[in-house]
């Protein structure tokens, strides 16, 4: 237990996303004394700026497809319009009724949350230049801890040569403080921030194309998820161009909007022009202002480098979440930082098995895999069978009126066991729950079939995919 000053503690954690409070409140429940340190409100990217208030805008964007198709389902409505500054205001509803859901957690788990901006001195001190409620300065103070753990997360990446203004070439930050639409948006990117703003734009009547570099959409999954969904994104109006070329610096804005020049490798570029340009590139670790250079932490291709423990180069400091690289998902940092305090109270610290990490894309359709996909398992040497099964076989699906996409299950041709699992549809979000319990209990696809799934449900793709890895399925 810390001793001493009011300003040593146990544990300083420094960044309070959701790797940072993850971490946090699991060192409170275990009874350390700890502070938790941010410069904005608890909750971070994920809260402020990424999960929470796009998948906020989402859910208004399924509501107003669903609505389009009532009379399908025998319910006439006329006129149904889009509102977007009642979709923003209630964006911002969600956000705030979670971040003083958190603030009552920092009380119940008796964590100090100390408001300001943090740099190591040293691996266990951190100067705080501190912020009022007001955000305005109110001195500094030194907190020193018996252990360290940096998770300062990440921020918005454009190209090289490529400036967001914030008005005509905007990232992610910018258009969740929006509150209008533009009338044609070309994005830049087609991971997943790309393809749900992609999605989301597009619900609201807005003309959207996609740039993707690589050759394929979504080119982290599996390659029969990322052709689903180009040919789902096709059918609604959404251009996409992948192997797309352009240079960056000859991007040019004005009042009347944005144009690139813009080809596929190898063919003439052709003039693309649109209100907006959202540069969806990827993220970069919040490495510098943070005083790690004042430690023996070692940073590399500006990512903070750790063991399976979360341990940096530096006894006593930790470093969890979007500032080591990775997956960068809000998931995965909560579990590092869970994975942080168990080696720091000397707990059995379970390892962070990326592989079993489910990953989550909200488009519509929506996307959910985890494992590894057929890809990586040919590359890895892995013999392998495949059951997959469209949701179109799937009875609840059909109830729903939403029977695109299918559950594709990935596993060992002798062994039987989950390799992988890829999912493309409704509500597979939530669906991928059950394939994370089945891959960390090594489920083999027979185990996951002989599970009695409900009938009729949407988890019922997932069974038969399981059964159907050996021919088993019995609805397809
Ligand atoms: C548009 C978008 C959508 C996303 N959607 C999803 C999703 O659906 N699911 C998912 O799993 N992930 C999603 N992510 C990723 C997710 O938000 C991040 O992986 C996650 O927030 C990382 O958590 P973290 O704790 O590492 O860092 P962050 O959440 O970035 O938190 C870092 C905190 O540190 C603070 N900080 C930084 N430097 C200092 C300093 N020197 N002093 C004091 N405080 C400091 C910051 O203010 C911030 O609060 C999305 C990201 C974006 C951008």
């Amino acid at each position: 237990m810390a001793v001493g000053s009011s300003n040593s503690f146990d544990l300083v954690v420094l960044g309070a996303g959701t790797g940072g409070y993850s971490a946090a409140f699991r060192a409170g429940q275990l009874g350390l004394k700890v502070a938790l340190v941010d410069e904005a409100k608890i909750g971070g990217t994920c809260l402020h700026t990424g999960c929470i208030p796009t998948k906020a805008m989402l859910e208004s964007a399924d509501l107003y497809d669903k609505i389009r198709h009532a009379a399908d389902f025998g319910i006439a409505l006329t006129d149904p319009r889009i509102e977007f500054a009642t979709i923003a205001t209630r964006r911002q509803q969600v956000v705030d009724r979670l971040t003083k859901g958190l603030m009552s957690l920092v009380k119940k788990n008796k964590v100090e949350f100390i408001r300001g901006r943090g740099t190591l001195q040293s691996a266990k001190k951190v100067k705080v230049a501190k912020l009022d409620d007001e955000g305005a300065p109110a001195g500094d103070i030194v907190l020193e801890g018996t252990d360290v753990i940096v998770a300062t997360g990440s921020r918005v990446k454009s190209l090289p040569g490529l400036t967001p203004d914030g008005e005509r070439i905007v990232t992610s930050d910018d258009v969740l403080r929006s509150e209008t639409l533009p009338k044609s948006l070309i994005i830049v990117g087609a991971g997943a921030v790309g393809v749900e703003f992609a999605s989301f734009y597009r619900d609201m009547g807005v003309e959207v194309t996609v740039l993707e570099y690589l050759p394929a959409i979504v080119p982290l999954e599996d390659a029969d998820v990322s052709k689903e969904l180009e040919r789902s994104f096709s059918k609604r109006g959404i251009k996409v161009m992948t192997n797309a070329r352009f240079d960056p610096a000859s991007v040019t804005s004005d009042e009347r909007g944005v144009c690139v020049m813009v080809g596929k490798e190898g063919e003439k570029p052709q003039e693309l022009r649109a209100d907006q340009m959202l540069v969806a590139t990827g993220r970069a670790a919040n490495t510098d202002g943070v005083g790690l250079e004042n430690t023996r932490a070692k940073v590399e291709k500006g990512m903070v480098l750790v063991d399976h423990r979360m341990r940096t180069a530096e006894p006593h400091l930790y470093a969890i979440g979007d500032i080591i690289g990775g997956l960068w998902l809000a998931h995965v940092a909560a579990h590092e930082g869970i994975c942080a305090v168990h080696s720091i109270v000397g707990a059995e610290a379970e390892k962070v098995d990326y592989v079993k990490m489910p990953r989550a894309t909200y488009s519509r359709p929506q996307i959910a895999s985890i494992g590894l996909s057929q890809a990586e398992c040919d590359r890895d040497g892995l013999p392998t069978k495949v059951g997959k099964v469209p949701f179109g076989a799937v009875g609840k699906a059909l109830i729903g009126g939403d029977t695109e996409g299918f559950t594709k299950v990935i596993a060992h041709r002798e062994t039987d066991e989950i390799l992988g699992v890829h999912m493309i549809g409704p509500h597979v979000t939530d669906l991928i729950a059950e394939a994370s319990a089945a891959m960390l209990f090594e489920a083999t696809a027979w185990e996951l079939g002989a599970a009695v799934h409900p009938h009729p449900t949407l988890s019922e793709g997932l069974g038969e995919a399981a059964l159907a890895v050996d021919g088993r399925s019995i609805n397809f």
